[in-house]
């Protein structure tokens, strides 16, 4: 795109690049370099490289006691408090917003993902949703590919025939899916999930790597060559036999159910509900927890009987005191890509043709419509086309996202590759929004599943550990909301001093969608 038509665009960027910070340096026993570390949105890098790399606080004596502290609010947290309702809890959330990765923001109203896009019916999200009052719409075409500039519906089933390939490359890619779906993955989930995906690639058309070099990244965080094939298997076979049709979700993604959570639980928890609140120290003792959080510029210390951590393992390993050995290198050893999702507002519908659009070889994997499954309701008026492109990158790409003007760059070569898809799509939009995020989506590399993940999640007598990447195989709102339930039946059975809580954790890990 050429400059003098990216001015017209208005371009905004948001979200933030590290976890577990901000924290006033002034806490620190040994104050940072002044002049060191990039800024951005009043994080400080270089103070929160010195909370990863383990530096210590002078922990304040506590000064609250709770029964329960949740720390995150994203859909793991939230739905902790939720499934909480009534007993004496305390969220703590580092953001100025509750949602998470399942954060939903709207242009005039309208609402659409900044993350997580959809569930599948009856699992832990959509149950969540009803019992809120949420009805969760059902998702049809679900997975078309742009390619060649050609648009292929269903493209695993029928649209095999339609790809825009020389007929042998269309072979490979059915014969590749008529192996794949005879393999018994669910007999062989640890042998599988012990191998890289690109051994089950490998020996096909280069174009199917190509096309899971963009679904996997989108869905888990991973390229063919980091996925586990358990993952890579069990995700065709539930394409190709239809399972992705069982897909529902309304506009703003599952943001709507982090948004409808927030509704329900504020008005009677207020107090108990603090956004802008970071915790910088987790410190177990025998009869309780103390917890140590800075908010409003002060660093208090909660003491708590059950901590519930809703905070991704890389961070809940820093936070932590006295993990053993085995259990804080699992948690370290969890990878996380970095994931901007680039938002486009279009005034006049400019594409409406398919659910979740996979565009092999793009500066984006695959792009949704925000309103897929109202736009056909009666009464319903699609004022805004607004379409979310997902662009997970490289970990070694992290980086790239704490310069505004990168992440600019990075929106703008999205549109520029969608105007180049199809000729229609040659329109300007109103405007662009890239969210971007550091490490909010773990990578399903092998033993991730059965292996890393029950090491990592391990409860301690009085910490549970709940969100997304306790679960599996990728990561999934159901999950962080599966564990969250748990969780509540955990805490109540430590308030009640049952030793057998741990043995409800570990049932947790062990069960699985
Ligand atoms: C781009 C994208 C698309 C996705 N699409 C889907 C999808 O279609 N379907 C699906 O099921 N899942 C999807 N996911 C995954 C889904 O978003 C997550 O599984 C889910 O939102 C995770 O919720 P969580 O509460 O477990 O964790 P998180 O969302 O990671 O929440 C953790 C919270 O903890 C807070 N926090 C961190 N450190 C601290 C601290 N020190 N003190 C206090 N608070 C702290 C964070 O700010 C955050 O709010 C997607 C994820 C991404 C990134």
């Amino acid at each position: 795109m050429s400059q003098s038509r990216r001015d017209f665009i208005k371009f905004v960027v948001a979200g933030s690049v590290t976890a577990g910070c901000p924290i006033d340096s002034t806490l620190l026993a040994a104050p940072p370099d002044a002049a060191a570390g990039p800024k951005i949105e009043s994080e400080h890098f270089e103070v929160c490289h010195q909370i990863r790399d383990g530096h210590s606080f002078d922990q304040p004596a506590p000064t609250q006691k709770t029964a329960i502290v949740i720390i995150g609010g994203g859909v793991a947290g939230l739905s902790a408090a939720y499934f909480l309702r009534g007993q004496d809890f305390l969220l703590l959330e580092k953001d100025d917003h509750f949602g998470g990765n399942a954060y939903q923001e709207d242009y005039e109203g309208q609402p659409f993902a900044t993350g997580s896009a959809f569930a599948y019916r009856n699992d832990y999200g959509d149950q969540l949703s009803t019992e809120l009052g949420l009805k969760l719409l059902p998702v049809n075409n679900p997975d078309p590919t742009i390619v060649n500039k050609t648009f292929v519906p269903d493209t695993w089933k029928s649209g095999i025939d339609q790809l825009p390939y020389p007929k042998e490359v269309r072979e490979s890619f059915r014969k590749f899916r008529d192996d794949i779906m005879k393999i018994k993955n669910r007999e062989r989930v640890a042998e599988l999930d012990s191998e890289l995906f690109t051994k089950y690639t490998a020996g096909y058309a280069p174009e199917i790597q190509q096309w899971w070099d963009g679904y996997g990244p989108s869905n888990w965080a991973a390229t063919t060559q980091d996925t586990s094939a358990f993952l890579g298997i069990a995700s065709l076979q539930d394409i190709a036999s239809g399972g992705e049709d069982q897909r529902v979700i309304l506009p703003g993604g599952l943001g709507c159910i982090t948004h409808k959570l927030v509704e329900v639980l504020q008005p009677q928890y207020k107090e108990r509900l603090l956004g802008n609140t970071t915790v910088v120290a987790v410190v177990p003792e025998k009869d309780e927890v103390r917890v140590a959080y800075y908010r409003e510029n002060k660093l208090t210390t909660v003491a708590a009987k059950a901590v519930i951590v809703c905070v991704p393992k890389l961070i809940a390993s820093r936070l932590i005191s006295g993990l053993p050995a085995e259990q804080k290198a699992a948690m370290q050893r969890t990878r996380y890509a970095p994931y901007p999702v680039v938002n486009v507002i279009f005034d006049k519908p400019v594409y409406n043709r398919g659910y979740d659009t996979w565009c092999p070889g793009n500066a984006f994997t695959d792009f949704i419509v925000a309103d897929w499954t109202v736009r056909n309701t009666p009464g319903y008026h699609q004022k805004h086309n607004i379409l979310t492109f997902y662009t997970p990158l490289r970990e070694n790409q992290r980086f790239t996202l704490l310069d505004e003007d990168n992440c600019k760059r990075l929106a703008s070569h999205v549109l520029a590759d969608f105007q180049k898809l199809l000729p229609e799509f040659d329109a300007n939009p109103l405007e662009v929004r890239l969210f971007r995020r550091g490490h909010p989506m773990f990578m399903a590399v092998p033993g991730q599943f059965t292996k890393n993940r029950i090491v990592a999640a391990q409860p301690m007598d009085r910490i549970f550990f709940g969100h997304n990447d306790s679960g599996g195989p990728e990561s999934l709102t159901s999950e962080a909301i599966r564990f969250s339930k748990s969780a509540a039946e955990w805490s109540a059975q430590v308030l009640a001093g049952n030793p057998s809580a741990k043995t409800v954790a570990q049932k947790a890990l062990v069960a699985s969608d």
